[in-house]
This record gives structure tokens, C-alpha cells and sequence, in this order.
């Protein structure tokens, strides 16, 4: 499995899907998918905090409603907040009626311009309609397979060492990934402040 996405690949999507965020600057952007679950996301929290870190978190609607506290605390912390659907809806297993309402049913609880497709598969309709609405469709540049339960912590984390500025690394805040993301996510902070990076979240 590849844990960088191919730069033609990217150049491929770039007109409708952003795989890094363009800037010269020492700034990484962590996002974090699936949550908010209080028992991982509060730990994820803390650990931002220490390093000052901002994060961009792509909730599932679902999650939010479960856990308004959860999610507040993500808002007053200084977080981002993406549209993941509200269901954790799969584009290609989901005719476009029943994407559209996992969409326009996130609205509900949360307003952002900032969507990623679960799985970061979408049809082209489905795709055309969530662009219509206003939103930036946001993938990454290095994955980490933290929710990979084959895949050892320091083998997430050799995947995690490969970020350059302006790239976008995907993690989960979910209890799956806890083990591998939170390993993962504390070297990655370490490794990448000592040589003069910023974290920032996407907006
Ligand atoms: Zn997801």
C-alpha cells in the first residue's frame, strides 16, 4: 500500500480536490477523522495543547450529536471542523439521494466550507453536488494507517516521517486507531517541532 500519494496523482485531482496546502512555510496540517469520541478525542486535545498544535478534526455528524460537549471543546480549543457526512456515508455504496441528505444533514449541527469524503471515495455526481455547495474537498498527502490493527505503532509511524511542508497527514480519533494514532501523533509533534515546524489547521 502506498502511504504518499503520487505526485501526478495529485496533479491529476488538483482542479477539484486539494492534497496539500500550498505554502513555502515549515507549517504541517494534522487532521483528524471520524470523531469526536470523548475518550480519544480529549486525549488528542491535550496532547495538541502542549505543543500548540491546531488541527483540522472531520467529524461524522453523527458523532457531534452524540457528544456536543466533545465537540465544543474541539471549537474552543481553535480547531477546524470539516464535513464528513453524517453518517460516515460511502460514495460508492450510497445512491445520491442518501448522500446528499449525509451531507445536508451534517449542515444541521455544524456550518464549514470544509468536506472529506469518508474513505475519500465520491462518485462525480456526488462530488459535483458537495462543490455546488460551496465546500473545498480536502484529502491528504501522507496517510498513516493508524486504524490498520496489522500495522505495528512504529511501522505507522515510519509512514508518518515522510511529511514535508504544506502536507496534510490523516489520523483517526477514533478507539480503532487510539493505540497507533496517539504513538504516532506524539512523535510526530516531537520530530517535527524540534526542526522548526508549525502545526496549523486548515482554513
Ligand atoms: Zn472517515
Amino acid at each position: 500500500m502506498i502511504s504518499k500519494i503520487p505526485r501526478f496523482l495529485q496533479q491529476l485531482f488538483k482542479k477539484n480536490v486539494e492534497f496539500r496546502q500550498n505554502t513555502k512555510e515549515k507549517v504541517i496540517f494534522l487532521t483528524f477523522d471520524d470523531g469526536p469520541v470523548p475518550e480519544v478525542t480529549n486525549k488528542v486535545l491535550e496532547i495538541l495543547k502542549r505543543y500548540n498544535a491546531k488541527a483540522t478534526f472531520f467529524c461524522v455528524g453523527d458523532n457531534i450529536r452524540k457528544y456536543p460537549e466533545c465537540y465544543q471543546s474541539l471549537l474552543d480549543q481553535g480547531h477546524s471542523v470539516g464535513n464528513h457526512t453524517m453518517y460516515h456515508s460511502n460514495g460508492l455504496r450510497s445512491t445520491f439521494d442518501n448522500y446528499k441528505t449525509s451531507v445536508d444533514e451534517f449542515e444541521t449541527l455544524c456550518k464549514t466550507n470544509l468536506f472529506r469524503p469518508p474513505y475519500g471515495r465520491i462518485t462525480k455526481e456526488q462530488l459535483r453536488y458537495v462543490k455546488s455547495k460551496g465546500y473545498r474537498i480536502i484529502l491528504w498527502t501522507v496517510i498513516s494507517f493508524d486504524y490498520n490493527k496489522k500495522y505495528s505503532p512504529t511501522r505507522c509511524l515510519r509512514n508518518s516521517l515522510k511529511l514535508k511542508a504544506g502536507d496534510i497527514i490523516l489520523f483517526h480519533d477514533n478507539p480503532k486507531a487510539e493505540r497507533n494514532m496517539l504513538f504516532c501523533l506524539k512523535n510526530v509533534l516531537s520530530y517535527y517541532s524540534e526542526k522548526g515546524f508549525r502545526f496549523e489547521r486548515i482554513v
